[in-house]
């Protein structure tokens, strides 16, 4: 993961001819916090914070728990997210936390010591100036509740700046749980309006109608009524209807615990592969990691795909893509939707405000349609796909 990160930035320094050593040094995360959470019962956990680059601001990135977070995964989510922040134009920079722990087999007492217990020990070295962490993979509003009653305990600060993505009765901000979905909607939408398609009817389909998946096709479905969903997938199987499906069902559907080999309306129960290879104008990638590889990246039929997800679609099969001549929107910029509100989260806690989610939504899309504006007009200037060119945005932030 990390050489993979590492070949877009050297990819995108050699266009700008950036100096092998700034390069290196770009690459090197500022700091590494690597240590162990240990319970009072004894159980103990490795635990990470890698604080990556703060050229342009606070490092800001998310906590993972998962079984199988490692130094290495966290090193690349916090390079990526230095990469993010910058593509986008947030005054933010770059990092990533997780504890290597299967939260599932945690009782609900061992996981708010676990998680007190994380935020003590970082409590030195993070803050709203510092380090402002957020949730990631199985970490939410509660847990960051936690960490936040923790570092305040010790600080004494009360803003609630030092982390984003609280609940909203303790700072958190309106719109976020929809921000990521709804900045994707923005980004396709800039996109095609830079093509002069917006206007156009179009369909589209979506693989892994999760959280982020099901926020961009019910916002889809409020602002583009143009654009038709036609086929969405979970982990098992995906539903299809050529004559459109309604987004907000499905929504409502998953959000209540359904499973799509279950859903009962007017529709056929394809594979995540058929989906992938329907006749669509836009694929959505919205589920999970190396979702499209050289294995199958011949078989999708749409000219635009979004990388809705982190990283869905492999280096090889995003140079087939480009081959042929289908433009990827590119994760940095089509899922910066989250990060973006955390930014907003966090100027709300320190000037003392509480938006409504009409300003939330009005100021999301200040940063997103000139990233995705800006991103469409450098890969015209060097020649390159989307990917590329929001690197080579962000790094010259970086290197400026
Ligand atoms: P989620 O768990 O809510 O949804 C993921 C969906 O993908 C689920 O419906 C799951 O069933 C489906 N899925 C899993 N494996 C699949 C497969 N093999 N084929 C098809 N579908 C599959 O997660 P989410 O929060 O929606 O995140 C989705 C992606 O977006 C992840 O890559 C995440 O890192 C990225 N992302 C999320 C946010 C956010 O704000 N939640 C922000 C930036 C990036």
């Amino acid at each position: 993961m990390l050489e993979t990160a590492h070949a877009f930035i050297d990819r995108a320094a050699e266009k700008l001819n950036i100096p092998t050593d700034v390069v290196a040094q770009l690459k090197q995360p500022n700091h590494e916090h690597v240590f162990e959470v240990q319970l009072d019962n004894g159980k103990s956990f490795k635990a990470f914070r890698v604080q990556h680059n703060n050229k342009l601001g606070p490092y800001k990135g998310g906590i993972r728990y998962h079984q199988n977070v490692t130094l290495e995964e966290v090193q690349t989510l916090a390079t990526l997210m230095s990469l993010k922040t910058a593509a986008v134009g947030l005054p933010l920079g770059g990092g990533k936390g997780g504890i290597t722990v299967n939260p599932r087999e945690l009782s609900a007492t061992e996981l708010e010591e676990l998680s007190r217990k994380y935020a003590r020990h970082l409590t030195p070295h993070i803050g709203p100036d510092k380090d402002v962490p957020a949730p990631d993979v199985n970490t939410n509003g509660q847990i960051i509740d936690w960490m936040v009653e923790e570092y305040e305990s010790i600080t004494g600060e009360s803003n609630k700046a030092s982390f984003t993505g609280k609940s909203i009765a303790k700072g958190g901000s309106l719109g976020r749980d929809a921000a990521t979905g709804r900045g994707g909607v923005l980004a396709l939408a800039e996109l095609l309006s830079l093509e002069d398609n917006l206007e156009k009817p179009l369909t589209y389909a979506v693989q892994g109608f999760g959280n982020v998946g099901s926020f961009f096709a019910s916002t889809a479905q409020n602002m583009y009524p143009q654009w038709k969903l036609v086929a969405a997938s979970d982990s098992e199987v995906a539903v299809h209807n050529a004559e459109g499906l309604d987004a907000k069902a499905l929504q409502k559907f998953k959000e209540d615990g359904g499973r799509f080999k279950n859903y009962e309306s007017d529709t056929e129960k394809i594979t995540n592969d058929a989906l992938l290879a329907l006749d669509v104008d836009v694929l959505i990638l919205a589920g999970l990691e190396d979702s499209v590889t050289d294995k199958n990246v011949s078989t999708v039929r749409a000219k635009h795909v979004v990388e809705l997800a982190n990283g869905p679609i492999t280096d090889k099969a995003l140079d087939a893509f480009a081959d042929a001549g289908v433009t990827v929107l590119p994760d940095v910029i089509a899922n910066a939707g989250g990060v973006i509100v955390s930014y907003l989260e966090w100027c709300q806690n320190v000037a003392g405000e509480h938006w409504t989610v009409e300003k939330v939504n009005d100021e999301l899309a200040k940063y997103m349609k000139p990233a995705v504006k800006s991103t469409y007009e450098a890969a015209k200037e060097h020649g390159t796909d989307l990917k590329s060119a929001a690197f080579i945005i962000a790094l010259k932030r970086l290197t400026a």
